[in-house]
């Protein structure tokens, strides 16, 4: 005689199996809130309104508590506190804060201190929005105190400490990406299974829309002529991070020449053989502190760190040459009057 529990079980497989075919009532969810001097934007993929809100509430406030954690220009941040500390004492963090500066560490380790979250020194002279460019004579007082190799990380205690006075962390080139993965963890956490976070031009993807197919997103054209942004490809993500560093975000130009907020840490000055990077990697941070990394290396050296690194790239250089890694080839349409 056959058993009746396993009969029970099959039918429920069975069930579960037609349940999984048939289409779900899935919708999109969105919202926009201003973090981090920028717009943050997550989409959302679920069954309930409910919880699509629960989800986003909660994600909007792990993000504006990192947010106040690493905010260069708040007294009451924790990264405040370690700039003011700088050349006195370790300074007693939470993980998240120790966690990024480790993050901005490692990237500055592998791209040779092109991409150096020390940089405040430098960037504090600079007034991308005013139109002004320190002299040569305060740039070079200032780069003797960029050096990521002067940021002692103390895991057990989890302390950080700058090791000279004047030193200045700066992690605008990676708290956004870090940001994004935080959000992505939270909507996980929160049942989501399909989204998008974007904080300004880092986002994370992960699942697919409800249509099935992988996200798709716009990579803007760095000399575009009007004001409207005019997309040059489209890039098909799924379970992926996209970073773009571009020298058209914040930048004058002076007598022909452009200044933006990319710096090379060996000169003080704007990197100068990219105009926009993008990268694509499994998590945000990555993408983020990359991006801006391979922008300064230039096009040659920074394909090399992309590949050594297994991430795609995309690299559009001085001259408005396209690079490319071979795996994004698959991934990536270019517009037709490109
Ligand atoms: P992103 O837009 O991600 O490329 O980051 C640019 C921001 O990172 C700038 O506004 C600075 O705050 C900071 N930054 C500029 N140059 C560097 C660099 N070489 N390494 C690390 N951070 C940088
Ligand atoms: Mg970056």
């Amino acid at each position: 005689m056959m058993k009746k529990q396993p009969v029970i079980a099959m039918a429920i497989l069975l069930l579960a199996a037609l349940l999984s075919c048939s289409p779900r009532k899935e919708s999109v969810y969105r919202k926009s809130m201003p973090i981090m001097d920028t717009i943050v934007s997550i989409t959302v993929v679920c069954e309930s309104k409910e919880q699509a809100e629960k989800a986003l509430k909660e994600t909007f406030a792990a993000m504006d508590h990192f947010a106040g954690l690493i905010n260069f220009y708040s007294d009451a941040s924790e990264l405040s506190a370690i700039n003011r500390n700088a050349g006195t004492s370790a300074t007693k963090v939470s993980p998240e804060t120790f966690d990024v500066i480790e993050q901005a560490v490692f990237v500055a380790g592998k791209s040779g201190g092109a991409f150096d979250p020390t940089i405040g020194p430098v960037v504090k002279l600079w007034d991308f929005a005013g139109r002004k460019m320190p002299s040569g004579i305060d740039v070079s007082r200032a780069l003797p105190l960029v050096n990521y190799r002067d940021i002692i990380l103390d895991r057990k205690n989890s302390s950080v400490l700058l090791r000279k006075k004047g030193m200045l962390m700066d992690l605008g080139g990676i708290a956004k990406g870090y940001a994004a993965d935080i959000a992505a963890a939270s909507l996980k956490k929160n049942g989501i299974l399909s989204g998008l976070v974007a904080v300004a031009g880092d986002i994370r993807t992960f699942g697919m829309k409800p249509d099935r197919t992988p996200w798709s997103i716009g990579i803007k054209n760095p000399r575009q002529t009007g004001e409207r942004d005019e997309i040059i490809a489209k890039v098909r993500l799924t379970q992926k991070a996209i970073s773009t560093s571009g020298d058209y975000e914040r930048y004058f130009i002076a007598d022909g020449k452009r200044y933006h907020h990319i710096l090379d840490p060996e000169t003080g000055f704007s990197a100068e053989t990219c105009r926009s990077v993008s990268i694509v990697a499994d998590t945000a941070v990555y993408t983020d502190a990359f991006s801006t990394a391979v922008f300064v290396l230039g096009p040659e050296q920074g394909m090399r760190l992309a590949k050594e690194m297994g991430f795609d790239a995309l690299i559009i250089d001085g001259h408005g040459t396209t690079h490319i890694t071979d795996g994004l080839k698959e991934k990536i349409s270019f517009e037709k009057n490109t």
